[in-house]
């Protein structure tokens, strides 16, 4: 039996992953984490016959407990308490809380040696190079969830990295693709968190029409790939049937192709380094019929331009980027800020650090990594204030 442990179990991710896991009868699931919603991660506990249900939140323990309530499943509450679940001895473990939140129980999982599937981008955004050489250090394994991280990391078996020229991630484009830039300041949560190819957590729905997602995407497969700035392209490809390209040096291509369902990336991570049978639908090309590419443009799309300056900034501009993201997200899904203007707030707050603190600065322990976040978000909510004073 397989031990394995679901963080952010309740979520987008973490319910596809459960889902491939109902379908094995080699798993023992170890313990499964989540939010606010108390009764559907009682309910996943209880399927999935899990030994620990986690929520985040202290004040949802009674409600937690009284759910699972002669169950047998031990039950815990608070972010300590998540990033326990982290130790619990596993074989694998899915990385799937959304947000900074996600980065201590994943360090967690890694200080303990363990293959670490991960979704949450945020860690190796805001402290890529700590985790992977944590991983190393404690001979963990990290393996890529995001779509086009696994097409990357796919393309790239047997191959030596040295040998790639560049890596394209792709992008649909997100909701509002087709709106004129006159038109984007205007645009709702309502229509930010609508996509047109993949079904996932509103958070990052909203942060695929603004970029921001592939921006994050970029910074992600610089850390996790080792490669520079220069070697990572993005193209909008609005079919979402091709995840990613890497081209070598020999002038080859390759793409990796395939419908758009998170339960290809997860259970490629699953069955990794072998393949096995996935339910996910079979990519017909002759029905897709074409395929359209074209480049991003980036006076739409300003968040791709900041990836760029981030990545040749180093140090803390991954971690303060993602805080001012994280904070501008907040508030324009609050109806604070206008979708615009998050890119505004995310540039500002880098700004403001790089003048005060100074960007260059590694942190060199996760503590040093949240403080950068703390800080940042302060500043992010300052920079908001400020900006809302000169308009
Ligand atoms: P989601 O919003 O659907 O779910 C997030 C999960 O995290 C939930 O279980 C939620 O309860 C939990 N969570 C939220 N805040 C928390 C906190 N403060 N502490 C502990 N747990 C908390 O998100 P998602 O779409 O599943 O995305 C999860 C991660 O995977 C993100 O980092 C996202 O960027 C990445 N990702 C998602 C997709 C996708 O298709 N959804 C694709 C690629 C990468
Ligand atoms: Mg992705």
């Amino acid at each position: 039996m397989r031990r394995i442990t679901v963080f952010g179990a309740t979520g987008s991710v973490g319910e596809s992953t459960l889902d491939l896991l109902a379908r094995r009868d080699d798993v023992k699931v170890v313990a499964l984490t989540g939010g606010r919603q108390v009764a559907r991660l009682a309910e996943l506990a209880q399927a999935h016959r899990a030994e620990l249900a986690v929520t985040a939140h202290e004040e949802c323990y009674g409600p937690l407990k009284a759910a699972l309530a002669g169950s047998g499943i031990e039950v815990a509450a608070g972010p300590a308490a998540v990033v326990e679940a982290g130790y619990r001895q596993a074989d694998w473990v899915m990385s799937a809380i959304v947000g900074a939140a996600g980065l201590a129980p994943g360090f967690a999982a890694l200080s303990q040696g363990r293959t670490v599937a991960l979704a949450n981008k945020e860690s190796l955004v805001t402290a890529g190079k700590l985790l992977m050489s944590e991983a190393r250090a404690h001979g963990a394994t990290v393996l890529p969830v995001d779509s086009e991280h696994s097409a990357v990391f796919q393309a790239l078996v047997g191959e030596d990295i040295a040998a790639v020229e560049t890596v394209t991630l792709t992008a649909s484009g997100g909701g509002l693709r087709d709106w004129p830039l006159e038109k984007l300041a205007h645009a709702t949560v309502a229509d930010a968190a609508s996509h047109p190819n993949w079904a996932m957590g509103q958070r990052i729905t909203i942060d695929s029409a603004s970029m921001f997602n592939k921006a994050m995407e970029v910074i992600e497969a610089r850390e996790f790939f080792s490669l520079s700035p220069e070697q990572i392209r993005v193209l909008i490809h609005p079919q979402s049937l091709v995840h990613a390209l890497v081209a070598f040096r020999d002038g080859a291509i390759m793409a990796h192709l395939g419908s758009p369902d998170m339960r290809h990336p997860i259970g490629y991570a699953l069955n990794w380094p072998k393949r096995a049978e996935l339910p996910v639908a079979r990519l017909d090309l002759a029905t897709a019929g074409r395929l359209d590419f074209a480049a991003p443009d980036l006076r739409r799309y300003p968040a791709l331009r900041l990836a760029q300056e981030v990545m040749r900034a180093g140090g803390a501009a991954g971690a303060v980027f993602n805080a001012a993201k994280e904070v501008a997200l907040d508030h324009f899904i609050d109806g604070e800020i206008g979708f615009l203007d998050m890119a505004g707030v995310v540039e500002d707050t880098l700004a403001r650090h790089d003048a005060v603190t100074g960007l260059g600065n590694a942190a060199e322990s996760l503590q040093d990594v949240l403080d950068i976040d703390a800080t940042a978000r302060r500043r992010a909510v300052e920079v908001i204030r400020a900006r809302g004073r000169a308009a």
